[in-house]
């Protein structure tokens, strides 16, 4: 397993990391434990929740369960701001809501410290030198070891870092962002800016919810069980006519090859030198054992750009 430093820190990351918003929804305790371990067994070692991912925080609880006596193997990303409960004090990232939410966190987690501390999204009521100054304290007091971001633009990745920068305080050291082969508008604006201000990028929904897995085929019917048959405003969203004409050429691509498409969805993002860690998501521990294998794939430049032909942001209007 390759690792890479996550931004401008001394943190190794396993390029390929193991989402976890399906625990405590899709996968129960006994399912988690298995899609962990069979995790830990291949070299992965980062591992992304947030305290929103389940009903009541079950993701971290199952996850902090799984990991009990692989704690040092393993690097705990989670996140703040989403609603834990009723009325406006119960999420944001406002000092007050950062220190009851953290130690929420700890205990879910069945941890001491936190490696990488999550601001879930923007918080546009809160000051970011409020949340900025509450987060240096954690991580000076120990329960947290790094900071990061989510679905920050790129003029809010500046803001934070030069108030950090000016006010001495930990800096970010990533971005954690939609990005895959179906969806690259990052690369406008988040990108640069994480590039100019040492942030790595952890792309989320790497597999667009399964659909770069090519399990889904246009015209049939939807596999049993998985993600994108719930119906929802996903899977509206994901399983259209145009994905599917994209998917066509990814898939003849790859396997002109010898690969498949879920290969290239995963090995595409872990050939960006931005890109310290893909945070794959799983429901069973094949998954797990095909998403690593995939990261082998290192394309070259030549591949890169007939992969951008396919998928270009400029050409595509995305
Ligand atoms: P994803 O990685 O694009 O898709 C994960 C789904 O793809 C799995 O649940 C599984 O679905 C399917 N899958 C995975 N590996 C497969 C394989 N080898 N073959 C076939 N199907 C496969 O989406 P994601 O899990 O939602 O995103 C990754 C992580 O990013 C999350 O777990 C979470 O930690 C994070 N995230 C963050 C945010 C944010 O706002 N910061 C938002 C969303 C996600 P089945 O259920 O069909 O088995």
């Amino acid at each position: 397993m390759e690792h890479k430093s996550l931004g401008r820190s001394g943190l190794q990351v396993s390029v390929v990391g193991l989402g976890c918003n399906n625990f405590g929804r899709r996968c129960d305790r006994e399912q988690t434990a298995a899609v962990v371990h069979k995790a830990l067994e291949l070299g992965v070692t980062f591992f992304d929740t947030a305290d929103i991912y389940g009903p009541r925080g079950l993701s971290e609880e199952y996850l902090g369960a799984a990991l009990q006596g692989h704690r040092r193997e393993a690097i705990i990303a989670t996140k703040f701001v989403g609603p834990m409960g009723e009325g406006s004090l119960w999420g944001g990232a406002s000092r007050r809501y950062i220190f009851e939410a953290v130690g929420a966190s700890l205990r879910r987690l069945g941890t001491d410290y936190i490696d990488l501390y999550q601001i879930h999204f923007p918080d546009i009521r809160t000051p970011v030198e409020e949340t900025l100054r509450a987060l240096d304290d954690l991580v000076r007091q120990g329960k947290v070891r790094y900071i990061g971001c989510s679905n920050f633009a790129g003029w809010q990745v500046v803001e934070a870092q030069w108030t950090a920068r000016n006010q001495h305080l930990s800096p970010l050291v990533s971005a954690q962002n939609l990005y895959n082969l179906l969806d690259r508008r990052i690369e406008r604006e988040l990108v640069p800016a994480c590039n100019a201000y040492g942030l790595s990028v952890l792309p989320y929904f790497p597999l667009a919810s399964g659909f770069l897995s090519g399990k889904y085929r246009s015209g049939q019917a939807l596999p049993e069980g998985t993600r994108l048959a719930e119906a929802g405003p996903m899977a509206e969203r994901v399983l259209t006519e145009e994905n599917f004409g994209t998917l066509a050429k990814l898939e003849a691509f790859a396997e002109s090859r010898g690969r498949s498409v879920l290969d290239l969805a995963i090995g595409w993002l872990a050939s960006q030198p931005y890109v310290a860690c893909v945070i794959a998501g799983a429901t069973k521990p094949e998954q797990v054992e095909q998403n690593v294998r995939a990261a082998e794939w290192k394309l070259t430049s030549d591949e890169l750009a007939e992969v951008d032909a396919i998928t270009r942001p400029d050409q595509s209007g995305r």
